[in-house]
């Protein structure tokens, strides 16, 4: 057995509905502007797009129901209600056909983001890390395993926050697909399971304050609730 300098860290872990069982996180792949309306808000032109991926660290995974500190080094902390895919089965080169053989099932999440720094880094051509891949920054709920709630490709998300609807849109408006994403990821990186791939979000995204509470539902998936408090 291979002894370490120190005990290696927890492994990454997010909720099953249902189940005592955690699903192991390996990668955590997200889709930037994949609805249309949201590129455009975001002042870019969803027509000429390839897509193309951010990565967060594994272990920003935040389960439903944390309370998370308002983080450091930003002004403005926004949401990004998002529907997270995860995988049970790895590949390379994976087809459009075979894609979604590969999941395991699927959550809703909230890709929170420090916005000013992710627009300081991209508009001087710099990483998006510290804008995206920030402590607790990748809110997943429960897991539904696609064998009982199958493959949601349509069906209405929607971001509440204290109440009042911020983002209200439907899957099926994504502009690169589920097993569209699954392909070309798999094309650049060999897949694995336990990687999760944070599809995107709808328009609509805005700046969170301490206080606030966050709710994200998605058609089949159930709801979420995430409460912003102080910062540490
Ligand atoms: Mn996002």
């Amino acid at each position: 057995m291979t002894e370490y300098v120190f005990d290696p860290p927890a492994t990454a872990a997010i909720a099953v509905a249902g189940s005592e069982t955690r699903f192991p996180v390996r990668r955590i792949f997200c889709v930037g502007r994949n609805y249309a309306a949201h590129a455009r808000e975001m002042g870019k032109d969803p027509d000429r797009e390839p897509p193309f991926f951010f990565s967060k660290p594994a272990d920003a995974v935040v389960d439903d129901g944390v309370a998370i500190p308002y983080p450091p080094a930003t002004d403005n902390l926004h949401y990004e209600a998002e529907l997270v895919v995860a995988l049970g089965r790895g590949g390379s080169d994976i087809s459009e056909a075979d894609a979604l053989d590969h999941v395991w099932g699927y959550a809703i999440g909230n890709d929170l983001t420090r916005r000013d720094l992710q627009l300081a880094a991209r508009d001087l051509g710099r990483p998006w890390d510290l804008g995206k891949g920030f402590d607790r920054s990748a809110v997943c709920g429960p897991l539904h395993p696609a064998a009982s709630v199958g493959h949601p490709a349509a069906g209405r998300i929607r971001l509440d926050v204290n109440g009042d609807t911020r983002q209200d849109a439907d899957l099926a408006d994504m502009i690169w697909s589920i097993p569209e994403q699954i392909a070309f990821l798999s094309r650049s990186v060999e897949l694995k399971p336990g990687d999760l791939i944070y599809s995107g979000t709808p328009a609509g995204v805005g700046p969170l304050q301490p206080g606030d509470v966050v709710t994200i539902e998605i058609d089949g998936l159930g709801q979420i609730t995430t409460t912003i408090v102080a910062r540490d």
